[in-house]
């Protein structure tokens, strides 16, 4: 079962479902060949992809191409439906670093055929999440500097100001489509950078000052 520990009351949280969003920053969308959207492009990842610090990313036997995508995560503190912009603040809780990873080969088939890409990003270990720090201050996510490195060698750096859909609009436009519960995450989207993992690679990543993760692929 997958959860998030709150760092300020070392509680954890269990987690129903992970909502994500893609094609939520200009720079990748430009490194993937694609227009900008006219709405950030959703999907689901399963809360049995997520894991924790001191476990390993094992890499899938289901691909060949693992890339790293790292995201502000949003945590929902209490369930919700239909909000509107103006109330969306008041439902997030705390905020944490996710990595979206993605198996890209089976992503890109899946785009090919037109068929769901569920595969690509929903595997065992495809959402490694730091802890979640409390949101004290709304306006604090939207100018976080995110970043992450492959054996030491920068590969994304960026800030969430460049966000084309931020935090309140995305809880308010995902509650739309899902009534949004306690413990659930959403990934905000990646910047660009993203680019392939093997097996034995360290990934250290970062979100504003106080967060840090690091996780070996296996
Ligand atoms: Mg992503």
């Amino acid at each position: 079962m997958g959860t998030i520990r709150l760092s300020d009351t070392d509680k954890e949280l269990t987690v129903g479902k992970i909502v994500a969003v893609g094609a939520n920053y200009m720079a990748h969308i430009t490194e993937m060949g694609h227009e900008m959207p006219e709405a950030p492009m959703i999907f689901l990842k399963p809360a049995t992809s997520i894991i924790h610090e001191g476990e390993s990313i094992i890499f899938p036997t289901t691909g060949e191409l693992m890339h790293h995508e790292v995201e502000l995560g949003l945590v929902i503190g209490e369930t919700c439906k239909g909000v509107p912009v103006g109330e969306a603040a008041g439902m997030i809780q705390a905020y944490c670093l996710a990595l979206d990873m993605t198996l890209r080969d089976v992503q890109l088939a899946a785009m090919k055929t037109g068929w769901p890409w569920d595969t690509a990003k929903g595997f065992d270990g495809a959402c490694p999440l730091s802890d979640a720090l409390p949101v004290t201050d709304i306006a604090a996510l939207s100018s976080l500097e995110l970043g992450l490195e492959v054996n030491g060698e920068l590969r994304q750096k960026s800030n969430t100001s460049d966000l084309l859909w931020g935090p309140v609009q995305l809880v308010s436009m995902l509650s739309e489509h899902f009534t949004l519960e306690r413990g659930d995450i959403i990934l905000t989207g990646t910047p660009s950078g993203v680019g392939p993992v093997e097996r034995g690679d360290e990934i250290r990543a970062w979100l504003g000052d106080e967060l840090q993760v690091r996780f070996r692929v296996a």
